[in-house]
């Protein structure tokens, strides 16, 4: 177990955060692999939010350690009496329990325990959008929201954009537009108000069902290659967007948009 150094009052210190941060820096500029096995780290939204982002800085800021994602995602994590981080060799970590929070890169694996802060938004974020998840977020509005941005944009990169309606991961992202039917290389002009308020609100009640522990089922979220469960087609997968994620649709219930 890695040492720690505690303050008087219990606190790590701030000098233990800062050796967080730099053995964070192995997964920078790597695109992230989000989870979180343990429940209340799944309510925090922080692993739906940065899956399948690229880590682009880790910083220690005073008793915080703050990851930066692409999109102005910033993740910060408080540790207090109990949190820790660990960074792995990924296939070397071995943990029992549920960790909060893992993030893996192609060589790299850390997991954060016991919270307790683990949240969104670290002071310099630019301002996120309406939570998907919040009961005062009406799905209309939202549909509202997406049609006050470009919609030259593709839906498959305006529905993950934090900046416009926060919480959709890019796991999410790909079961919704499925769900929906809609291509991930639609232009928003291209796609009705039904279809994209379908899409939110498979999406936030997929999520809500997620947070009270349902196992989410894939259709197609890293199946590449497989069968269309509704269709039998194969699955696609292309990189998307300005962050390069990657899209998964079936081009023959998902048609349109540059990508098909
Ligand atoms: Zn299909």
């Amino acid at each position: 177990m890695a040492r720690r150094l505690w303050h008087p009052d219990g606190m790590p210190e701030g000098d233990s955060l800062h050796r967080v941060a730099r053995r964070l820096q192995v997964l920078v500029g790597q695109r992230i692999e989000a989870e979180s096995p343990n429940p209340r780290g799944l309510e925090t939204g922080v692993a739906r939010a940065v899956d399948g982002r690229v880590l682009e800085r880790v910083e220690a800021v005073g008793k915080n350690v703050l990851l930066h994602f692409d999109g102005g995602v910033v993740v910060r994590s408080h540790l207090r009496m109990n949190g820790r981080w660990r960074v792995r060799r990924r296939g070397d970590a071995v943990w029992r329990g549920s960790p909060w929070l893992i993030l893996r890169g192609p060589e790299w694996e850390a997991t954060q325990w016991n919270g307790p802060v683990l949240r969104l938004g670290g002071g310099t974020v630019r301002a996120l959008g309406p939570d998907l998840l919040a009961d005062a977020t009406d799905p209309a509005a939202l549909v509202s929201r997406l049609r006050r941005v470009d919609q030259a944009r593709l839906v498959g990169d305006a529905l993950v954009d934090q900046r416009i309606v926060a919480g959709i991961g890019n796991m999410w992202l790909a079961e919704a537009l499925w769900q929906g039917q809609v291509s991930p290389w639609s232009r928003l002009a291209e796609v009705g108000d039904d279809e994209l308020l379908e899409v939110l609100e498979w999406a936030r009640d997929s999520m809500r069902a997620a947070v009270r522990g349902a196992r989410p089922s894939r259709a197609v979220y890293r199946r590449a290659g497989r069968g269309c469960p509704r269709c039998g087609e194969a699955i696609s997968s292309r990189g998307l967007g300005d962050a390069n994620r990657t899209a998964y649709w079936c081009q023959r219930c998902q048609p349109g948009g540059v990508g098909s």
